[in-house]
């Protein structure tokens, strides 16, 4: 039998090795764009706000009475889904790459509603609290996104058409 507090501490695992992952995607981008500054900038902003958001999620663990040593599982499956986001290397980096973060924004977005509800259940109310706060950052980097995915995309355009090695990245 498995008590709802839990599975709440599994599911706060997850979203453990989820930031970690977004952190790592995250690094990444902000050190590989080079012609979006608003993008760019935005992102090393998200960056910072999911490093703290990682440490909220690990002292909700902590308080649940737990480490995270056992999330080898989590993470490797966190990885093998960020890579297959990424799109590194590939001509329209700046798309597949907003593809991504706008993408993997929608799964965290999931994963606290997830978890507020199911910190609910487990009367825990500090854990739901923190969720939810973690929960508009990921909301407010969603809208960011999806406002700017269309003005990415033209200004990617317009420079494939004048010059290709600026519009990548
Ligand atoms: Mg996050
Ligand atoms: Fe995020």
């Amino acid at each position: 039998m498995t008590s709802p507090r839990q599975r709440l501490l599994e599911w706060l695992r997850d979203a453990h090795a989820m930031e970690e992952q977004a952190e790592s995607m995250l690094a990444s981008q902000a050190q590989r764009i080079k012609n979006y500054p608003e993008l760019k900038q935005k992102i090393e902003e998200h960056l910072e706000e999911t490093r703290r958001q990682a440490r909220l999620v690990q002292e909700c663990i902590d308080r649940l009475g737990s480490s995270t040593s056992i999330v080898k599982d989590a993470t490797a499956r966190m990885i093998a889904f960020g890579q297959g986001l990424s799109g590194m290397f590939v001509g329209d980096e700046v798309i597949k790459g907003s593809l991504a973060s706008y993408t993997f924004e929608h799964m965290e977005i999931a994963s606290y509603r997830i978890l507020i509800a199911a910190a609910e259940e487990a009367g825990d109310q500090e854990t739901k609290r923190i969720c939810q706060q973690i929960l508009s950052e990921e909301e407010r980097m969603a809208t960011w996104l999806e406002t700017h995915l269309a003005e990415t995309t033209k200004t990617y355009l317009r420079r494939e058409q004048l010059e290709s090695t600026s519009a990548t990245r």
